[in-house]
């Protein structure tokens, strides 16, 4: 039988794929969260999870080392989406790529055509990509979390992150200032994967499909 490999990460994007993973049939033997097992059967013997960082779940599939996974717009963008199909926006995990400073920061003027800005993220690639459709000039210093607390200790003018309620930068004495883009998870499927396991893949992609309109 066809052994199918999908990427998946752990806390919110698994939450909320379980339902669509149970539209197609599949349900996980274990719970991710409280299994420290990084590989996690289903009820089909052919089909298996593997657990992986969010962002690193395009390179498993890019590489067929899973042959679809589900990953945020945010990380396609950062990937680049080589070597991966993307068909279907599952339309969860929505939230939003803001530019946010510290409140009572003049924005509007730092951000001028022809200014400089020092912008940290971890979103390298969308945050120097918005800012040169700007025409501003960013020094980008890449951080890997807690964003909110650069601008408050200098490190730098402006985050890009994503932001949902609102509630941690307002928390931090932030304001969300600009939107870049809205961000949802998508399902990718590695492109040779697509055409030589086409017969079991198919009719998951359906049901997934179906389950995003219902
Ligand atoms: P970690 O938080 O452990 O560093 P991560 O940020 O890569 O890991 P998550 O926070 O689980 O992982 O985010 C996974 C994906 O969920 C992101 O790539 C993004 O698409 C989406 N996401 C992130 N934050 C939010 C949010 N506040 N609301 C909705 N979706 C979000
Ligand atoms: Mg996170």
């Amino acid at each position: 039988m066809t052994q199918l490999t999908i990427a998946l990460s752990k806390g919110r994007i698994f939450e909320e794929t379980l339902p669509l993973l149970a539209a197609a049939g599949i349900v996980p033997n274990e719970n991710p969260e409280s299994s420290r097992k990084l590989i996690i059967g289903t009820n089909h013997d052919n089909i298996q999870l593997v657990i992986v960082r969010a962002s690193d779940v395009p390179t498993y599939v890019q590489y067929g080392a899973a042959d679809f996974g589900i990953a945020g717009k945010d990380v396609l963008i950062e990937h680049g989406g080589e070597g991966l199909y993307q068909p279907l926006d599952l339309n969860i995990a929505k939230c939003r790529m803001m530019v946010a400073v510290c409140k009572g920061f003049d924005y509007a003027a730092a951000s001028v055509a022809g200014s400089r800005l020092r912008v940290a993220t971890k979103y390298p690639n969308i945050a120097a990509e918005h800012f040169a459709k700007k025409g501003v000039h960013v020094d980008i210093i890449k951080l890997y979390g807690s964003m909110e607390l650069a601008p408050l200790v200098g490190l730098s003018d402006a985050i890009v992150d994503l932001v949902s309620t609102g509630g941690t930068l307002k928390a931090n004495g932030l304001e969300a200032v600009e939107h870049i883009v809205n961000i949802s998870s998508r399902l990718v499927v590695n492109k040779a994967a697509l055409k030589t396991k086409y017969d079991v893949l198919a009719p998951i992609l359906t049901a997934f499909s179906e389950a995003v309109v219902a």
